[in-house]
């Protein structure tokens, strides 16, 4: 047998495992925030099979197994309407929707944020579950994509800011897990955070508790905010986003039913707009704006749900105050 000729398509065949390899465990790095190299444009480069996650995402099938709530996540958590036309599909990687049942996200592949998240809060939302602190990265993002994890901020001087919060998600230990994905967060000022955003957060559920439902869109734009330690524009080695703003629109109704029909001009409707710097004022109703404002800011269509001639008035006025 002649050795020289098995060495040397053998030899080839190990580079090419090896080159293969490598451009794997590239595909974690190139999903850094600014580097816009899919997964699916590598995969076809190698020659490898898409994976499973993305023909039927995960959290679908996590849903089913899940005890069934009366309503379904999307018309409740989402009545007011999809601001981004977010869709779940790989193709949309920089606005992805994901069902996450007690909130609903569009997803940012390149910013490792949230866009935006919308969910609903009633009396039924409110119960005893403690805080649960178990950050954790969402597994069931599509196969290829950075999972930001639990100490992706460590050190940032930005807080793991949730979106739909802790606070308004006590129903049950599921609920209150939930908003501890670290996909439901943003790298937030701390004083933003705890002080603004917290009181903010304390005044809806203040809300409910005195026999209103509540629907929430927060989301964040931009880039670039300033932490306990300055000014950034991303962290954890530039995988992770940092927003410039940070907002919220919140609507206010008497608890009840067929919510849609319920929202007219009379409703109490909050936005505002914060900077994500750690000089912030701690009174969100400095940060007061329209919806139209964030709507020029982001692009998206908030509240597109609602007939065009009630948005056209609720979403021009500013709201005035009031317990
Ligand atoms: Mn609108």
């Amino acid at each position: 047998m002649n050795y020289k000729n098995i060495l040397l398509p053998f030899s080839v065949a190990l580079v090419l495992l090896y080159e293969t390899s490598c451009q794997q465990s590239q595909q974690t790095d190139f999903n850094t925030y600014g580097r816009k190299v899919s997964s699916d444009t590598l995969r076809t480069k190698i020659n490898l099979p898409t994976p499973a996650s993305s023909a039927a995402p995960q959290h679908y099938k996590n849903a089913a197994t899940e005890t069934p709530q009366k309503n379904d996540s999307i018309a409740s958590q989402m009545l007011l309407g999809n601001p981004s036309n977010a869709t779940n599909s790989t193709v949309n990687a920089d606005n992805y929707l994901i069902d996450h049942k007690y909130y609903i996200e569009s997803y940012s592949r390149s910013r490792a944020t949230p866009n935006w998240v919308s969910w609903h809060i009633g009396a039924e939302d409110l119960g005893n579950t403690e805080r649960l602190n178990n950050f954790r990265p969402d597994t069931s993002l599509p196969g290829g994509w950075y999972e930001v994890n639990q100490s992706a901020y460590k050190g940032s001087g930005f807080d793991k800011g949730h979106n739909c919060p802790s606070g308004d998600r006590t129903s049950s230990t599921a609920a209150n897990s939930s908003t501890f994905l670290m996909n439901n967060m943003i790298p937030q000022a701390p004083n933003n955070n705890q002080h603004t955003w917290e009181h903010l957060e304390s005044y809806c559920r203040n809300q409910v508790k005195k026999g209103n439902e509540i629907y929430v869109i927060m989301g964040s734009y931009g880039s670039g905010g300033s932490g306990k330690n300055g000014y950034a524009e991303t962290i954890d080695n530039g995988r992770i986003n940092v927003p410039s703003h940070i907002w919220k629109v919140v609507i206010v109704i008497p608890e009840g039913s067929d919510d849609l029909q319920r929202i007219n001009t009379n409703t109490r409707v909050i936005a505002v707009d914060t900077p994500n710097d750690n000089a912030i004022a701690p009174n969100w109703m400095k940060y007061l704006c329209t919806v139209r404002d964030i709507e020029k800011a982001t692009g998206y269509d908030l509240l597109s749900a609602l007939p065009r001639s009630v948005q056209n008035r609720i979403e021009v006025e500013k709201f005035k105050g009031g317990n």
